[in-house]
């Protein structure tokens, strides 16, 4: 029998089992992959001149302090931080004028801040409906129409990161989180670069990683025995059954969303509201590998913005990974919905058709060599990207911030005696820092803590 069996091999899953493992040498440990690679929604793609991330690529709050910063530190990674680089607004008219783009930028962290700070919203309000209010400090000093567009056209890049519609966006809790504040710093060599140390850590305290192995109920044993059975389907058709004295589940809030928690028996109605209404966005990448950059190399960054407000698709935010001659397009809500799925060469065709027709700046004269499309929101171990800020629906149907507490809070599955069968971590668990790899990391360090004292390892 294990002491911990845990389902999921990505952050969450693995900092828990490294966590136990660091307090308990002895403790019998398992980590249970569905898919047959390790790390869920960290994924760095190697066959390109360069790694490029196409699921999480930055450290948030590096500089400033944070768990995943802590974890890169003692497992010896190697970080960087960008050089700022210099960043770039274009629109089809042309690169914003420097001192337009810094004043645009300083009244959206102006009205961003207002947002924040507002302590009377109502469970309807949106941060669309403060932010884009005529009043807002967005449009401040803004004469004319253009301008104002201009500032409204900016404040949509925010939803690259919520992964959700600045209309989906609750006023009344905007602003809790700590989540993706501060410097962020990469990882020579891709984010993968931490699964592998971590992997090889757990394996190296004892514990066991294995792959391929999809989790499909686990509930308590029967008899005198106090711990929980869990059903392992192989993905050749095998199936097995392991007895184990506790679970951490690291399943992502959609899939549990979906249906996967059928997986677990007699969930209590708080956990079934929590999960039934939360919410989780999309964002996707799409990567255009070329011979050779045909932009300008000095602009690291760039925001393309459209002309005016005429259709949310139109937002194509762009990031430059140095040093090869590789484009990282940032497919933020709706567009990543309606591509997603597609065939990546075609995506990427039209991608660069777009950008090297109507960005004002170098044309490009060849396609790119080969381009990669990310397909998180149809992957069955994802089913969209994170988790999200809490949403005017969540809201009005009861959600807050302890919603975020309730997804983590031990389960007993109806077990006789009582005692807790299975833990929850994952970053849709985290309470200030959802939808990072801080989040997961932080929840994997709780819950490893968790089942050390319940177990008493
Ligand atoms: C496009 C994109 C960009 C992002 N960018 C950033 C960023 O720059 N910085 C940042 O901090 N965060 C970023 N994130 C978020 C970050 O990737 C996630 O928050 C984090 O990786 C989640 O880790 P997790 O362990 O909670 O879940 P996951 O990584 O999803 O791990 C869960 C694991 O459980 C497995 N599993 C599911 N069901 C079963 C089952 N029944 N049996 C066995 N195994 C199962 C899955 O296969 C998966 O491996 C990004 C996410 C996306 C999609």
């Amino acid at each position: 029998m294990y002491d911990v069996t845990i389902i999921g091999a990505g952050f969450a899953g693995l900092t828990a089992a490294r966590t136990i493992l660091k307090t308990a040498a002895k403790a019998r440990v398992v980590v249970l992959e569905a898919q047959k690679r390790t790390g869920g929604r960290c994924l760095t793609v190697h066959h390109l001149p360069g790694p490029v991330d196409v699921g999480c690529s930055w450290i948030h709050g590096y500089k400033e302090g944070s768990a995943v910063r802590d974890l890169v530190e003692e497992l010896r990674v190697e970080c960087y931080t960008p050089q700022k680089a210099k960043g770039s607004v274009l629109t089809a008219k042309g690169p914003l004028d420097p001192s337009l783009t810094t004043r645009l930028s300083k009244n959206l962290s102006n009205a961003l801040g207002s947002a924040a700070s507002n302590t009377t919203a109502t469970s309807e309000e949106s941060l669309a409906s403060s932010i884009f209010a005529p009043s807002s400090e967005l449009f401040s000093q803004l004469a004319s129409p253009e301008e104002r567009n201009l500032a409204k056209s900016l404040a949509r890049t925010l939803e690259i990161g919520m992964g959700v519609q600045l209309e989906d966006v609750s006023l009344r809790w905007f602003g809790y989180e700590d989540s993706a504040k501060g410097t962020d710093a990469a990882i020579v060599g891709g984010y993968d670069v931490l699964i592998e140390k971590l992997v090889n850590e757990v394996e190296g305290l004892g514990g066991e990683v294995r792959l391929g192995q999809h989790v499909e109920a686990v509930v308590p044993s029967s008899g005198d025995s106090h711990g929980v059975k869990i059903s392992i389907n192989d993905q050749n058709g095998g199936k097995a059954d392991i007895a184990s004295r506790l679970v951490v589940s690291s399943i992502p809030l959609s899939l549990l969303q979906k249906g996967h928690t059928s997986l677990f028996p007699s969930l209590s109605s708080r956990k079934q509201h929590a999960i039934e209404s939360t919410h989780v966005g999309q964002l996707g990448k799409i990567v255009l590998s070329y011979d050779k950059a045909w932009w300008p190399t000095d602009i690291g960054v760039f925001t393309v913005l459209p002309k005016q407000e005429r259709g949310k698709a139109k937002r194509k935010p762009i990031t430059w990974v140095k040093p090869h001659a590789t484009l990282l397009v940032y497919l933020p809500v709706p567009v990543v919905e309606h591509l997603e799925g597609k065939s990546a060469s075609e995506v990427g065709q039209a991608m660069h058709d777009y950008l090297s027709t109507s960005l004002p700046i170098h044309s490009a004269s060849t396609a790119p060599k080969t381009s990669v499309l990310t397909n998180w929101a149809h992957d069955p171990y994802s089913l969209g990207a994170t988790s999200t800020p809490l949403t005017v629906k969540s809201v009005s149907a009861g959600v807050d911030p302890t919603s975020f507490i309730e997804l983590g809070r031990p389960e007993t599955l109806g077990a006789a005696d009582g005692k807790p069968r299975v833990l929850f971590a994952g970053e849709h668990t985290s309470v200030n820092n959802r939808g990072s790899v801080t989040g997961a990391v932080e929840s994997g360090l709780r819950e490893g803590r968790r089942a050390v004292h319940l177990l008493d390892l």
